[in-house]
């Protein structure tokens, strides 16, 4: 199957839409990442979203609306919700709601709740409206590789599989959304996105909790709150390590251990902010982003961690930033390439 990719206008959004009530799947850009989406109710075209990513069945899909109007036929609608969707809807929050029948068991993986998301990128918005329908997307990488940021990340791991890409230039915040659970007693946040720990505190005037696994490996009886923590995510084919601690210790250490393994002649690099690129020099330095700047660093970040698989990176020391804000969604993707494996400066 020849795979198209089309920038954004009416011609565009007709031909996606007529795919996607087709049963077929179309790639899209959000503020998030790009998704891989399908007509939600119906379930032979959400099989092909599992099928086109190689994702295991057990791993649950976002459904994506435009509209509230659109939620009555799809779930029901805890109170706590109202305030959170006047806030953060269009944008980067997922909220799971109680499923209604009409949602098939394939987009759910067979769980009593939806994850549900109204994103705010003008072209999936486009797109929702053009077709009229819940489009149920994951990311729409390989399952396995890190979530793709532009249309040319799509095209790597979708060529010849998908009909078409809507090209609608690089993602805004560069990770995926937050998850929020609100169907047990405490709101708690099942993976950590744009829109903050903080932020949700605020408008909701109580507590929110952070699922465990958030920035440590998943125990080996733990059950996952959100399936796809699961799975070894976004990892790069080398080997990350993380090294925290006080910046006038962890950038020598950085430069030390790349250079004994350049000298063991492996293939390796350093992730680091763009204020130690001079001091890093000979360690072939990736530019993360700026210290200061946790939303810089999330929307390169899985661009960076792409480039490393192609130039066949073995060994891989990074930076991190302080899990606060933006920094906690940063370091749990991060986390997760490294296997969470920190050496201490
Ligand atoms: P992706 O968009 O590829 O990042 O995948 C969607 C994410 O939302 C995965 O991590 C899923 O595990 C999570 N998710 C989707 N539906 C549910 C649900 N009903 N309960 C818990 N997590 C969910
Ligand atoms: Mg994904």
């Amino acid at each position: 199957m020849h795979t198209k990719v089309l920038l954004p206008d009416e011609s565009s959004y007709a031909f996606a839409s007529d795919l996607l009530k087709q049963g077929k799947l179309v790639a899209f850009p959000t503020e998030t990442v790009y998704g891989l989406g399908a007509d939600a109710l119906n379930k032979n075209a959400v099989l092909s979203i599992f099928e086109a990513k190689g994702r295991p069945a057990d791993n649950p899909l976002i459904v994506h609306i435009h509209d509230r109007s659109q939620l009555d036929e799809l779930c029901s609608i805890p109170p706590l919700a109202e305030p959170l969707m006047d806030a953060f809807w269009p944008g980067p929050l997922t909220m799971l709601f109680i499923r209604k029948p009409s949602v098939p068991p394939e987009v759910t993986a067979g769980l009593p709740t939806v994850a549900i998301r109204m994103p705010s990128h003008p072209v999936a918005a486009a797109m929702l409206k053009a077709c009229g329908l819940p489009v149920a997307a994951p990311s729409a990488n390989r399952s396995g590789r890190p979530s793709p940021t532009t249309a040319a990340h799509v095209l790597e791991d979708m060529n010849d599989r998908i009909p078409l890409i809507l090209d609608g230039g690089a993602c805004d915040v560069g990770l995926e959304s937050t998850v929020l659970d609100l169907c047990h007693e405490q709101p708690t946040i099942l993976r950590p996105g744009g829109v903050t720990k903080d932020m949700l505190e605020s408008v909701l005037g109580r507590e929110v909790l952070l699922a465990g696994s958030i920035l440590r490996p998943l125990g080996e009886n733990e059950v996952a709150l959100s399936p796809g923590m699961r799975y070894k995510h976004y990892a790069p084919k080398g080997a990350v390590t993380l090294i925290d601690g006080p910046e006038e210790r962890t950038v020598p250490l950085l430069r030390r251990l790349c250079l004994e393994q350049k000298q063991a002649g492996k293939k390796s690099c350093v992730l680091c902010f763009t204020e130690h690129l001079e001091s890093l020099s000979d360690c072939d330095p990736h530019d993360i982003g700026s210290a200061s700047s946790p939303d810089e660093i999330a929307h390169r970040l899985f661009d960076t961690l792409r480039r490393l698989d192609e130039e066949g990176m073995e060994i891989v020391f990074s930076e991190v930033i302080p899990p606060e804000g933006m920094g906690l969604a940063v370091m749990n993707r991060l986390g997760r390439a490294a296997a969470f494996r920190t050496i201490h400066a």
